[in-house]
């Protein structure tokens, strides 16, 4: 499923692409990956795609107008782009987007997805507009962190996932930032101090920038249909029960607490006592 990382590639990809150009046509397979009806999408004909940026796991086209399209790849999806001039996409998709100059790009959802459109300021009733600050933003320092932390009693793994408190951390990367900081994942993210939230700052970025500089996870594809460039190697503690910590060798350990699975390392992330 794709997180920050690769949401982030893809939205600069796609502003690369995209900004400046018009959208032309829009075809939609799906209509359930809609908010509204299919026919109020003919309202972004014409206008001119002025911005493509990541929010959290959402891709937010800005078109001319204040009119947003909202693109979530859901548990994954092929978000490919062709050149003007190609014959049209002939895979299969859900969404297609025709703009003017005969380039575009087309959604093909692995399981489910959503395209949805809305006016800037309608945004605040959306999911979107409610989602927290993302982690590798200037703005998201230690003391903005340990604010969102003290705001419950929640264990710190369930905290930093929830996306209306920080937007664009799942399970992909979690095990290995809650590592990299040396942190329990049942810890109460309202009793950690300051170093330990300062660690838990700077795990979030380095992880998440590292993950960013190869381009996101090996399985995921980008604008332009490569695959990203980390792979299960990268991994510290993430998926790799059984095998050696890479800090300490201790075995890796998986345990379940809330429907989902932990990976860890019992010595260098002790439980909570
Ligand atoms: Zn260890």
């Amino acid at each position: 499923m794709p997180e920050l990382p690769e949401i982030m590639n893809i939205a600069s990809q796609m502003r690369e692409c995209l900004v400046g150009k018009t959208i032309a046509d829009i075809t939609i397979l799906q209509p359930k990956c809609l908010n509204t009806a299919v026919e109020n999408y003919g309202k972004t004909h014409n206008r001119r795609i002025m911005d493509v940026e990541a929010r959290g796991k959402w891709i937010v086209i800005s078109l001319e107008e204040d009119l947003l399209l909202l693109v979530s790849l859901g548990m994954g999806a092929d978000t490919v782009s062709y050149p003007p001039g190609s014959p049209p996409n002939t895979g299969k998709y859900q969404v297609r987007v025709q703009c003017g100059d005969g380039s575009g790009f087309t959604l093909r959802f692995w399981w489910f997805g959503h395209f949805h459109m809305v006016q800037k300021a309608d945004l605040k009733d959306h999911l979107v507009g409610q989602l927290g600050p993302s982690p590798l933003a200037d703005s998201f320092t230690p003391e903005l962190l340990a604010s969102i932390l003290r705001t419950s009693r929640r264990k710190v793994k369930e905290l930093i996932t929830d996306q209306r408190r920080i937007a664009g951390i799942g399970n992909a990367y979690v095990h290995d930032i809650l590592f990299l900081a040396g942190l329990n994942p049942l810890a109460q993210g309202s009793r950690l101090d300051g170093g330990a939230t300062a660690r838990l700052h700077s795990a979030m970025r380095e992880l998440l920038q590292r993950v960013l500089s190869k381009r996101g996870l090996a399985y995921e594809r980008d604008f332009f249909g490569n695959p990203g460039e980390y792979g299960r190697e990268d991994f510290l503690v993430g998926y790799r029960e059984g095998e050696p910590c890479p800090r300490c060798s201790t075995a890796i350990e998986k345990i379940r607490f809330g429907g989902q699975s932990s990976f860890l390392c019992p010595s260098c992330q002790p439980p909570v006592k």
